[in-house]
C-alpha cells in the first residue's frame, strides 16, 4: 500500500481550515512552507516578531522569557534571580535549554531557580529590602558564585521598585557584579526585545571590566550564541581546530570572565545577526574589534554559499 505524503502547502491550508476567518488570516502569517531558495537570500516569511493570537502554534513569550531564558540564563557562573511572582520563575525554570558544562553549585548554577516569591505585601510595600536579602542568602549558599543578576518580571516595573539601587548597594557590599536588567514582560511584544534588554545591560555592566593576561592574535569571540542545541559547543570546536582560541562566549555555556574580557578579542564571530549586530558595531566602535557574520551550520551543509549577513573585514 503506498502512502500519499501532501504537501507542506496541502497541510498548511487543511490546518487553518479549522479555524474561523478572522482567526485564520492572523494565524497564517505564522506558517511558511521552508524553501530552501527564500533561505539562501535570507528572507523568511514568517511573521513572528508581532502580536500574535495565543493557541497552537502560535505560542510567544515575554521580554522577561528573552533576557532570563535566552541571554542571561546560559551564563552559568551566575545566579539569576527571577525577581517578583512565582509563576514567571517557575514557567521559566529549565524551560529552555541553557546547555552548561561545569559541576553544580561549584562552577555552574543554571539549574538553579532564584525567585523573590512576590506576595501581596512586597506589591504594597515595595521588594527591595526582600531583593537586597536574597543576594546576601545567594553568596552564603553558594560562595564560588560569580554575580548575580536580576531579572524583573512585570509587577516590579509596575510598582517601580529601584532594582538599580538594590544592585549597586550589594555589589558594593556582596564584593561581586550585581545586576539589574529591567527586563519586565510587558516591554514588547515578543521575547526579541528582551534579547536586546539582557545584551544591553551586558554592555553597560560587564563588557571592558574584566583584563586578559596573555592576548593572542587567533583570540576570537562567538557572538550571539546561546547554546540552545549545544551548537556553541560545536562552533568552539571548529573555530578552535581552524587554529582560532575562542577567547569569549557570549553568552551560550559562556562565564561572567569572558564576558568582561570579550572586549580583548581580535575578531567578533556573530552567530545570532538579529540579536547581537549592534553589539558588535558598538565593539568596533569602542574597541575597534572588526566583526565578520559566521553560520556555521549553514555552511557545513552548503560552504560554497555566503555566510548570510556577512560583512567584510
Ligand atoms: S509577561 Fe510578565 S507576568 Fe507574564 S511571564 Fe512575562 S514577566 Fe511574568
Amino acid at each position: 500500500m503506498s502512502v500519499v505524503i501532501p504537501s507542506p502547502g496541502k497541510v498548511i491550508e487543511e490546518l487553518l481550515e479549522a479555524y474561523p476567518e478572522k482567526t485564520r488570516k492572523q494565524r497564517a502569517k505564522h506558517f511558511e512552507v521552508n524553501d530552501a531558495e527564500k533561505q539562501a537570500t535570507g528572507k523568511c516569511a514568517i511573521k513572528s516578531n508581532i502580536k500574535s493570537r495565543p493557541g497552537v502554534m502560535t505560542v510567544r513569550g515575554c521580554a522577561y522569557a528573552g533576557s532570563k531564558g535566552v541571554v542571561w540564563g546560559p551564563i552559568k557562573d551566575m545566579i539569576h534571580i527571577s525577581h517578583g511572582p512565582i509563576g514567571c520563575g517557575q514557567y521559566s525554570w529549565a524551560t529552555r535549554r541553557n546547555y552548561q558544562n561545569g559541576v553544580l553549585g561549584v562552577s555552574s548554577f543554571g539549574a538553579m531557580q532564584i525567585t523573590s516569591d512576590f506576595q501581596e505585601t512586597d506589591i504594597v510595600f515595595g521588594g527591595d529590602k526582600k531583593l537586597e536579602q536574597i543576594c546576601r542568602e545567594i553568596v552564603e549558599l553558594f560562595p564560588l558564585v560569580k554575580g548575580i543578576s536580576i531579572q524583573s518580571e512585570c509587577p516590579v516595573g509596575l510598582i517601580g521598585d529601584d532594582i538599580d539601587a538594590v544592585a549597586k548597594k550589594m555589589t558594593k557590599e556582596l564584593g561581586i557584579p550585581v545586576v539589574p536588567v529591567a527586563c519586565e514582560g510587558f516591554r514588547g511584544v515578543s521575547q526579541s526585545l528582551g534579547h536586546h534588554i539582557a545584551n544591553d545591560a551586558i554592555r553597560d555592566h560587564v563588557m571592558g571590566k574584566g583584563d586578559l593576561p596573555e592576548s593572542g592574535p587567533y583570540d576570537v569571540s562567538i557572538i550571539g550564541d546561546y547554546n540552545i542545541g549545544g551548537d556553541a559547543w560545536a562552533s568552539r570546536i571548529l573555530l578552535e581546530e581552524m587554529g582560532l582560541r575562542v577567547i569569549s562566549q557570549w553568552s551560550g555555556d559562556g562565564t561572567l570572565n569572558e564576558l568582561m574580557i570579550g572586549h580583548r578579542s581580535r575578531l567578533n564571530l556573530i552567530h545570532c545577526y538579529r540579536s547581537m549586530n549592534y553589539i558588535c558595531t558598538t565593539m568596533e566602535e569602542q574597541y575597534g574589534i572588526p566583526w565578520y557574520g559566521v553560520q556555521l551550520f549553514r555552511s557545513l551543509q552548503n560552504h560554497r554559499q555566503p555566510a548570510r549577513h556577512c560583512r567584510p573585514l
